[in-house]
């Protein structure tokens, strides 16, 4: 179905699998966003933690709700996020002629890099959620370009949505400080203007290039999985949108939460 408008795309850092059951100035955040445009019919959800060879988009009416995280009270584990799937919308991207091949799976369902974040954005849980994967063996140019391959659904409704963290060094993690918003290494903090001015110019090209940005940058980014489905998003911009920024801070020291919106 087309639309007559454009959902907005977005980018969510997602931080610790705990946003999920508390209320803090980020969940809120979550839950203000989504009541600024309308109701999508679907969201496609490119998380972190779903990383498989080739790229893979889950077919399942009922897709279940994955706890994949150890060491977290046992609350979070029995927490149930029951959105149905849209199997027609995965087998429509799976034969929508993208350049990545992408194959349907029955395997996953919501990771907690989803749910942890939608159960503050839509907690009635009542909109279908289609994950898509990120393929380990392609480059950050190929993930950006498949990125722009899924610009059309937004006009059909779908909600495109990216969850990792953008800084994520969790080795670094400043445990005793993870309290404390806003608290960031000077080398996350040098990382985070680095990029965020990249993203606020539309510099795309150096933020998909981002191994060359630099030692703090090269520090906040360690490993790709967090920071992919960024790219995700960025590549959803056309030239008349605009992207604004929220919860843009840093927890634990090596983490960012922050977070975009493209409209
Ligand atoms: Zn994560």
């Amino acid at each position: 179905m087309s639309l007559s408008f454009k959902l907005p795309a977005i980018f969510v850092g997602h931080g610790s699998p705990l946003n999920a059951i508390e209320i803090n100035e980020f969940t809120h955040e979550f839950s203000m966003i989504s009541n600024t445009f309308p109701k999508p019919e679907t969201i496609l959800c490119i998380s972190a933690h779903w990383e498989t060879f080739g790229t893979q988009i889950n077919s399942m009416q009922n897709p279940k709700t994955i706890h994949d995280f150890r060491g977290f009270p046992e609350e979070l584990y029995s927490i149930e996020y029951p959105a149905q799937g849209n199997p027609d919308l995965a087998k429509r991207v799976a034969l929508s002629g993208t350049k990545e091949h992408i194959t349907l799976s029955e395997k996953w369902g919501i990771d907690h890099g989803a749910w942890s974040v939608l159960r503050h954005m839509y907690p009635m849980a009542d909109i279908p959620v289609v994950q898509m994967s990120l393929n380990v063996n392609m480059t950050p140019q190929e993930h950006y370009q498949l990125g722009k391959e899924l610009v059309k659904l937004r006009s059909e409704g779908v909600l495109i949505l990216g969850s990792g963290n953008i800084i994520h060094n969790l080795r670094l993690v400043a445990w005793d400080m993870l309290g404390e918003t806003g608290f960031a290494y000077d080398w996350a903090e040098e990382a985070r203007e680095i990029i965020n001015s990249r993203i606020m110019n539309d510099d795309h090209r150096s933020l998909i290039d981002y191994r060359h940005l630099g030692r703090s940058v090269e520090t906040s980014i360690p490993t790709p999985e967090h920071y992919l489905p960024l790219l995700y998003i960025l590549a959803q911009k056309d030239e008349k949108e605009r992207v604004t920024l929220f919860n843009d801070k840093h927890v634990g020291g090596s983490l960012s939460m922050t977070s975009l919106i493209i409209r």
